[in-house]
């Protein structure tokens, strides 16, 4: 059965965010299969570890977050404890302190304000800013790195060497920078990549603290009202389900595209590359641009097509997944310069897309020193 929606009474700008939602439904939700191994052997035990750390870390939050706000942590304390004052990023000291006071607070004196100290402490205990920071990094140098894996590498590893060669990374973008011959254009994809990695990070650390201090206002409330509502074991399950989920994206995406920019940026120009995109839950516009082969550019040079050729730091972000966009009261069909292309790195959050150089990389062994870096690893 058809399914019309009106959207004429809509402003421009309404009509075409309701478009560019529809058009995205299509390629940002994988459904089950974001937890499926990743389909390139250079990354996927990155993207297995990174998130298994971070559902590590959420796990705990969870399990905490339940614990103080049942009231389980209590430690009867013959001395009253004082109260920390309120602070952004605690020391381990801090942390201290607010544990031991919210543990001799015995549960039927908690008021809103202890509760949202709880959530505080749990979300600092276990997402501290700088070992996130840390994680992040981790991640995003690795992945990049393994762009230039690849492209020195005369075809891809299998998965136990791919293995030895992740394990014997560098863990920043300036001890990477430091060890080997790397670039200017290499340097800038792996500092794009460590920020924005960061970012990601930085954004869901906030959101789970944003979430867990709404769920216990909400469970408090319901509790204060008599009213039964779901259990806060079943709501925090609803949360995390969600929080997992977007660990898993950041896992793939940032990977992803480091991994695919870092290959870019370390191939010479002229380099030919075949785009792969296979894997459950493709969307159109990355099956239609499988098997696409490219010509790797210079970003400054002046007539570049968008088609054939790609380029460091081409990405989707600022275009338009719908061909069309409301002109008065019209749909109207979007230029070629509006709408994706065929990116550099991945076509939008969750893509899998990935790169296989055609022919040997023109750079395998090229650079004698990386050369025998990853010899003396590889036969470790
Ligand atoms: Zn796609």
């Amino acid at each position: 059965m058809p399914l019309f929606l009106d959207i004429q009474h809509l402003s421009e700008a309404a009509t075409d965010d309701a478009l560019e939602h529809m058009y995205k439904a299509h390629s940002h939700d994988p459904g089950d299969g974001a937890w499926m191994p990743h389909e390139s052997i250079l990354i996927r035990r990155l993207i297995e570890l990174f998130s298994k750390r971070g559902l590590d870390r959420l796990a705990a939050v969870q399990a905490d977050i339940q614990a103080w706000t049942l009231g389980h942590k209590h430690k009867p304390s013959a001395a009253p404890v004082a109260a920390p004052g309120m602070l952004q990023r605690w020391s381990a000291d801090e942390r201290e302190l607010a544990r031991i006071y919210l543990e001799a607070l015995p549960p039927a004196q908690w008021t809103l304000d202890d509760h949202m100290l709880s959530v505080d402490l749990v979300v600092q205990t276990y997402l501290p800013a700088e070992e996130m920071v840390a994680e992040s990094q981790w991640m995003s140098t690795r992945a990049s790195m393994m762009g230039k894996v690849q492209a020195n590498l005369a075809k891809p590893p299998i998965s136990a060497v791919a293995d030895l060669i992740l394990a014997a990374l560098p863990s920043t973008a300036a001890a990477a920078i430091q060890q080997f011959n790397i670039s200017p254009i290499e340097q800038a994809v792996l500092q794009f990549s460590r920020v924005r990695c960061a970012e990601n990070v930085r954004a869901l650390t906030d959101d789970v603290r944003h979430r867990m201090r709404s769920t216990v206002l909400q469970h408090l409330e319901q509790q204060l009202a008599g009213e039964a509502g779901s259990s806060l074991q079943t709501k925090l399950l609803d949360q995390f389900g969600t929080l997992n989920r977007d660990w898993r994206r950041i896992a793939v995406t940032e990977a992803g595209e480091a991994q695919t920019m870092g290959l870019t940026a370390s191939l010479p120009i002229g380099s030919k590359l075949k785009r792969i995109e296979q894997y459950a839950g493709a969307c159109a516009f990355c099956k239609k641009i499988d098997g696409v082969i490219a010509t790797v550019v210079d970003p400054t040079a002046s007539d570049k097509d968008g088609e054939t050729q790609i380029w460091v730091g081409k990405t989707n972000i600022g275009r338009s997944a719908s061909p069309r966009k409301r002109v008065g009261d019209v749909l109207v069909p979007r230029g070629p310069d509006e709408m994706w292309w065929l990116p550099a790195g991945l076509a939008h959050p969750h893509c899998r897309g990935r790169w296989i150089v055609v022919g040997a990389p023109p750079t395998a062994g090229k650079d004698q020193e990386f050369a025998a870096w990853l010899t003396s690893t590889i036969s470790q």
